[in-house]
């Protein structure tokens, strides 16, 4: 398993103070974007095409430590747009793991040679580099030669710095399930501390929607990579075993999109990291004010097809809290390939798709020329 001990303790506890205290929802993981800008454009993003006076804004190093106490997740991810461009990056990690938050920085790599001696390794501190796969693939999915050669070198210098290192890596439509594995392998031979997988959905506005995959092709997907590593044994994932079985269509799970609340530049972000159906000023009016009934597969179109690890994992996180003897045994056993499908969720009464991104747009645009936001120099 790629999960600390010092995670899994600190999180069961945390979740199983949340059930004493009566809390029918709570949040596991702040995703937290604190910029929108990237030093690359991948076809599958559907964030770096935003106008120029929304790519400039930032969220201050106060408004994300702000938000790391205004939510009180365990686990705070920060993403982007590519966060090492942030100039307050350091600041936000150090304050966030001062608060005994385990925090994450999802990276494309490019910026992390040039910047890694602002960063002390901590057992509260991850870098997760993203790497869709093998040199081929990934520089396929972010559009640009030469990017994998910079993460793996940059990804074995924090090794070497002691840093605790993880990969993130999305897969598409048409992801060749023998080069999957192999890919798994090699990264596990680069000592990393774990891998976390996504299938990739659809992003309403990502320009590329034709190499989203469907939930029928995603869960073949993964049943035919992790039966080539034993169930998954093989790899360690930095994910729980029921996620990776949901994945592989074993489990049938409604999403928990209020498990991982995300706080952007145009604020809290309604349900989830995937969709932006609108945004709340603060934590608790995204709790108190989402109609969370109205989201997830079954009940919404645009949800229709989704596995993401942000809507899942936390189901998969809540139902071990609650059955730890069923994870355990999924864990040992590793993930079935063989057995027949758990039932999918029955699509019939899921209410027809919104369309309301272009004018939340237009709406933080209008924001931005009147607060005149000055863009950081990086
Ligand atoms: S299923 Fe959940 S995580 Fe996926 S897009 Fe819908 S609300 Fe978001």
């Amino acid at each position: 398993m790629g999960i600390p001990v010092r995670q899994v303790v600190s999180i069961g506890s945390y979740i199983l103070r949340q059930h004493l205290a009566g809390r029918k929802r709570y949040p596991l993981v702040l995703m937290l974007e604190p910029l929108f800008r990237c030093n690359l454009a991948c076809a599958g993003c559907g964030k770096i095409d935003y106008p120029d006076a929304i790519l400039n804004k930032r969220l201050s190093v106060e408004d994300c430590l702000a938000a790391v106490d205004e939510c009180g997740a365990p686990v705070v991810v920060l993403a982007g747009g590519e966060p090492l461009l942030h100039k307050g990056l350091p600041q936000i990690v150090a304050g966030a793991i001062a608060r005994r938050k385990f925090v994450v920085v999802c990276t494309n790599a490019l910026l992390l040679e040039k910047k890694i001696d602002q960063y002390r390794p901590s057992p509260y501190f991850t870098w997760s580099i993203h790497l869709d796969g093998d040199e081929e693939m990934h520089d396929r999915s972010v559009c640009q030669e030469g990017v994998y050669n910079r993460a793996v070198a940059a990804l074995r210098l924090a090794r070497a710095k002691g840093f605790r290192v993880t990969i993130n890596c999305t897969f598409f439509k048409g992801a060749d399930p023998e080069r999957v594995a192999a890919f798994f392998d090699s990264v596990m031979g680069l000592g990393i501390d774990g891998i976390t997988v996504s299938p990739g959905y659809a992003y309403e506005r990502a320009p590329d929607q034709q190499h989203f995959l469907n939930r029928k092709v995603t869960k073949e997907l993964f049943r035919d990579i992790f039966r080539r590593g034993r169930g998954g044994k093989r790899w360690a994932f930095n994910q729980s075993a029921l996620f990776l079985d949901f994945l592989a269509g074993n489990q049938t799970y409604h999403c928990t999109p209020w498990g991982n609340p995300t706080r952007t530049v145009f604020g809290w972000q309604r349900p989830c990291y995937l969709l932006g159906e609108g945004y709340a000023a603060t934590y608790r009016e995204l709790m108190e004010e989402t109609d969370w009934d109205a989201y997830g597969t079954g009940h919404y179109e645009k949800c229709a097809d989704c596995m993401v690890h942000s809507g899942y994992e936390a189901s998969a996180v809540l139902d071990t809290v609650q059955r730890p003897w069923k994870a355990a045994w999924t864990a040992l056993r590793g993930v079935g390939t063989e057995r027949p499908m758990a039932p999918e969720i029955p699509l019939g009464e899921q209410r027809p798709a919104q369309f309301v991104f272009s004018r939340n747009v237009a709406e933080r645009l209008a924001e931005a020329g009147e607060s005149k936001t000055r863009p950081q120099k990086h």
